[in-house]
């Protein structure tokens, strides 16, 4: 499906700049939002940085980007949604890298004890230190 099709999809209008943010999304690494801002910029133009936040929540929103928050790190953006797979996540550089779900659905954890909640997603992230890091670190 093409991203203006997944747009209107989940209801959302097609503009220039909506394109543009899947495409950088798509081809980035779970970018933030200035790296999306800059990819945007080199597509079609000048468009706000507040404009690519508000476009970046309603794709998000509409289930066409997600979203991943490590703590300390601002906000990162894939296109790889519904999979449920999971990040590495540098201490030192703050790369992220994909990780599939052991499982292959949500939610692949299951908890202890749900205590009365229908859980339907579990979001892990693995703390570590990236190949390069760990090299820099020996030297
Ligand atoms: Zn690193
Ligand atoms: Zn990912």
């Amino acid at each position: 499906m093409e991203d203006d099709d997944r747009l209107r999809q989940a209801g959302l209008r097609v503009t220039a700049a909506r394109l543009a943010i899947m495409q950088t999304v798509r081809e980035g690494d779970h970018l933030d939002v200035d790296a999306v801002h800059r990819g945007v910029r080199e597509r079609v133009g000048h468009v706000s940085l507040q404009a690519v936040y508000d476009s970046l929540h309603a794709l998000h929103r509409g289930g066409l980007l997600r979203r991943i928050e490590p703590a300390g790190s601002p906000a990162r953006y894939e296109t790889r949604v519904g999979d449920n797979h999971h990040h590495l996540v540098c201490r030192q550089c703050g790369r992220v890298t994909d990780v599939d779900c052991a499982v292959g659905h949500a939610p692949c954890l299951d908890p202890v004890s749900d205590a009365g909640y229908l859980v339907d997603e579990a979001d892990v992230i693995y703390w570590g230190m990236c190949p390069d890091c760990r090299s820099d670190e020996t030297r």
